[in-house]
């Protein structure tokens, strides 16, 4: 029976990449719908939950997508509220790039490291990689400081990690150098730089002179880099004894997990991939 994924997002163009990924990882068809609304979720799944019997619906599964991280989770939410009883279809959702990306930084700021207890830092937390890379290091037992230009804005993503998950984050405000500066100076041992494209998060003397700091990673791919002096293809190159991990070499293991995760979803038909089990996939793979 064909593999065949539904690929539904708010955009008006289904995503090209996702499409070839999605090829990649073996589907054999995959559906794309862009410009869809929540109030066209309901029918789009139904299509797939009432073509096939319950014991072969695991060979349909759902890929939810898109620019808008916000708008994609309001389809999220719509396709599993149309779910009922075995009625059901594995569903992935990776608006952006945002869970397979945010699981990828925090493996490697992970792997070979015992961070319980020990402080991490979210640079530019707010947005959609830094707040799941937030609750995951937070997950793995790391006290985490997240920051924004504005403090109000590190605040409310604080409330809401805490609200939804639990975990309690520091909020900080980080606008300029002597303010990363005055951040790493309180023993963070991780920074992970989740700021939007071409923004430059840490100058070179900034981090080379935190004393506490072990690891840095960076998302930005785009010149200038988050990090000064980072290099896109480091992989735990080490640099004044600290471990570098660039936006190519966290891009390189964040395909793999792409790629792993749409496998699963055809595995059976109720899985849910959002970051924190795709998080739990990074960990099963190696
Ligand atoms: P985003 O929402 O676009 O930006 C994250 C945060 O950056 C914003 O919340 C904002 O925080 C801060 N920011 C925006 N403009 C800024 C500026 N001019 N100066 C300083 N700070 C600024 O980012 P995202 O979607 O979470 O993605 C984060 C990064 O991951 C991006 O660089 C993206 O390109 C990259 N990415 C990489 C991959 C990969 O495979 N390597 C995949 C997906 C995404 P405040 O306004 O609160 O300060």
């Amino acid at each position: 029976m064909k593999k065949i994924l539904i690929h539904l997002e708010a955009s008006p163009h289904a995503s090209v990449f996702d499409q070839i990924t999605a090829y990649d990882a073996g589907v054999d068809k995959v559906l794309a719908y862009g410009n869809v609304k929540p109030e066209h979720v309901t029918d789009l799944v139904y299509g797939g939950v009432f073509t096939r019997g319950v014991p072969d619906l695991k060979n349909t599964a759902v890929f939810i997508g898109g620019t808008d991280v916000a708008e994609a989770e309001a389809l999220m939410d719509k396709a599993l509220k149309s779910f009922f009883g075995p009625m059901r279809l594995s569903l992935m959702f990776d608006a952006n790039g945002s869970n397979t990306t945010a699981a990828a930084m925090v493996y490697k700021l992970v792997s070979g490291r015992d961070l319980k207890g020990k402080k991490a830092a979210i640079l530019a937390g707010t947005g959609p990689v830094g707040m799941r890379a937030a609750v995951l290091l937070a997950g793995e037992g790391c006290q985490v400081y997240l920051s924004s230009r504005r403090m109000e804005r590190s605040q409310r993503s604080a409330q809401w990690i805490e609200q939804n998950y639990g975990h309690s984050v520091v909020p900080i405000q980080v606008s300029n150098d002597d303010e990363a500066r005055l951040l790493l100076e309180q023993d963070i041992s991780i920074a992970a730089c989740c700021g939007a494209a071409g923004v430059q998060l840490l100058a070179g003397d900034v981090w080379r002179s935190a004393k506490g700091l072990e690891a840095i990673a960076d998302i930005n791919a785009v010149d200038p880099l988050g990090v000064e002096g980072i290099k896109v293809n480091d992989d735990a190159r080490i640099e004044d004894g600290k471990s570098l991990y660039g936006a190519i070499a966290i891009g390189n293991l964040k395909m793999k997990i792409h790629k792993t995760a749409i496998k699963r979803l055809f595995d059976q038909n109720d899985a849910v991939l959002d970051f924190k089990e795709i998080y739990n996939i990074v960990k099963e793979m190696r």
